[in-house]
């Protein structure tokens, strides 16, 4: 007889129900809309996302449709990541971020039957209802006193009510591990949003990997804060990590300033928190400014876009929270590498750690990397030699969710559009995102290079390096800066700053100081925009080629 192992599907909801019996007084905090602070377990978070699911099963809505949210980080909306999941329907998280239009065309594209949001949402629903016929049924995340009256949205129901007096219980469906679990949309520039479809399977290997030592190290002694969105690539893949370790688990609701970031994690006494950099920005700002420390505070995990270098020197040396930095896309589910150092790292001095740290990480196990050439061949892992990132894996799309395109796969690869380099340990090194590379000269330049340069000049709060047209190079790049509040800085400061940190001909031609800088949905710097609002800029040194 063969000895082979029992078949057993990796779902959502066995990972609710392990958090359930496992860890069930282990506590889940949030901070509310309404600006309280509310306690919760996982055996209740358990009880009542399976009250969520007889809800859905009471208004028959079928398995595979897809049931949206448009909620900040709440117990609320960790319940419905189970229920909603776990009985076979698809959680479909919205961004509020994105410009209405834009939300419509994804619920149309989706065709949403229910729709769960947070109060604050209401008049973002109230001009969505009109304009997306497909959903049926509304649910407003609160209690039952404060459902709004005169509302205009039909049968609008109050979350409490709408779970009030099912079962605490429920008989999950036994489902294909590769059926469809959520679906996110991704906040591309140009073009339609594209979804991305994740399956059971991809999200519990997702979370598996997350939580290992060399990634996120997730763990039962942990308090995490979730800063980063649940609806953006499901907050990175922390909810369903929290039911598999059992960590103690905080949701900042709305409240992302500094000052309410950082009362959080004391309160808590949070160990580790996982953001994109421009969160952790306005954290170490407040930090900073009223001479504060963190007091439980051990790790970060930074992603999203690139984290300045000097925001982990000030995180590890000032503070002495460890930076983890690491890549991902919503197409990966998102987690592709995680920066942790190897062994025979610990001995080097602390500025070769920091080379190293800076850097995007290692491929976590179950993710392939590769930089390819331009006609596709593998390029050298040598940490200099850039190219195209491609990736493939156990979390990584195929096929974006009802597209009419070709699978973008090329050759089972799925291309970043992330130009990249890998070094001989594995270690990832993101230079640009391909249509934001500088092309001087036929040389290449590093955009990221030229903004962590800026940011670590302590005048500057936010620096975007763009390319602008030349009669001779084809492009030279400018670094456009916002400074911090009551700084002074000029052109040439700035300019000076970069002798010595990079060769002559990739220092920026000019610097351009602005009010702001345009961030998108998910806090990235949105360089489209800025070149619209830079267009009628003229190099000084073009003018004198
Ligand atoms: P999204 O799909 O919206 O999450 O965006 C994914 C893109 O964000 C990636 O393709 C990268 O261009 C960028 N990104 C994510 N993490 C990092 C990082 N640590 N450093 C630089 N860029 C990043």
């Amino acid at each position: 007889m063969l000895g082979l192992m029992q078949h057993y599907p990796l779902l959502v909801s066995s990972l609710l129900e392990f958090a359930r019996t496992q860890h069930r007084d282990t506590p889940i905090i949030s901070r509310r809309v309404e600006g309280d602070i509310h306690r919760s377990d996982y055996s209740q978070v358990a009880n009542r996302a399976c009250q969520a699911a007889h809800a859905l099963d009471a208004w028959n809505i079928p398995a595979g449709s897809r049931v949206a949210t448009l909620a900040w980080n709440g117990y609320r909306h960790f319940e419905l990541y189970y229920g909603v999941s776990g009985s076979g329907r698809v959680l479909h998280t919205i961004n509020p971020r994105l410009h209405p239009e834009q939300m419509a065309w994804i619920c149309n594209h989706a065709e949403d039957e229910v729709l769960c949001f947070d109060l604050s949402f209401l008049p973002l629903v109230q001009a969505l209802q009109s304009k997306v016929p497909s959903i049926r049924h509304y649910v407003a995340l609160c209690d039952a006193d404060k459902l709004p009256v005169d509302s205009g949205i039909p049968n609008l129901v109050s979350y409490e009510q709408w779970i009030a007096g099912h079962p605490t219980v429920y008989a999950w469906p036994q489902l294909d591990e590769n059926t469809a679990s959520s679906l996110c949309y991704t906040s591309g520039t140009t073009g339609n949003p594209k979804g991305v479809l994740y399956s059971h399977r991809s999200s519990v290997l997702h979370a598996m990997a997350i939580a290992m030592p060399d990634a996120m190290g997730l763990g039962a002694q942990q308090v995490v804060l979730a800063v980063v969105p649940m609806f953006h690539v499901n907050a990175w893949g922390l909810p369903y990590a929290a039911a598999l370790t059992g960590f103690t688990l905080v949701f900042p609701g709305a409240a992302l300033d500094g000052k309410s970031v950082y009362e959080l994690m004391e309160a808590e006494q949070v160990t580790m928190a996982a953001g994109v950099p421009t969160v952790w920005q306005m954290l170490l700002g407040y930090v900073q400014s009223q001479g504060l420390r963190f007091n439980t505070l051990r790790s970060t995990v930074v992603g999203g876009s690139a984290c300045p270098p000097a925001m982990l020197r000030t995180f590890a040396q000032d503070y002495g929270v460890d930076v983890r930095h690491a890549w991902g896309m919503t197409e990966t589910s998102p987690v592709g590498t995680v920066n942790t150092l190897k062994r025979k790292h610990m001995g080097l001095d602390v500025q070769a750690q920091h080379a190293l740290r800076i850097k995007q990480g290692r491929g976590v196990f179950g993710v392939d990397i590769e930089i390819v050439d331009g006609h596709g061949q593998p390029l050298p892992h040598d940490g200099k030699t850039p190219g195209d990132l491609l990736v493939r894996g156990a979390w990584v799309m195929k096929d974006y969710y009802r597209s009419d395109n070709p699978s973008p796969l090329q050759d089972g690869w799925f291309p970043s559009g992330d130009v990249a380099t890998i070094d001989a340990d594995g270690y990832l090194q993101i230079t640009d995102r391909s249509k934001d590379v500088i092309k001087s000269g036929g040389e290449w330049i590093s955009s990221i290079d030229v903004e962590n340069i800026a940011m670590a000049h302590p005048a500057v709060a936010m620096a975007a390096c763009i390319g602008v047209p030349h009669p001779k190079w084809d492009e030279r790049p400018i670094v456009v800066v916002v400074k911090k509040p009551g700084m002074a800085l000029e052109t040439a400061d700035l300019l000076a700053f970069y002798q010595g940190k990079m060769s002559k001909w990739q220092i920026p031609d000019d610097v351009v100081f602005v009010d702001s800088i345009p961030l998108g949905g998910t806090g990235k710097m949105q360089k489209n925009k800025l070149r619209d609002v830079l267009k009628d800029y003229q190099l000084p040194s073009a003018q004198t080629v």
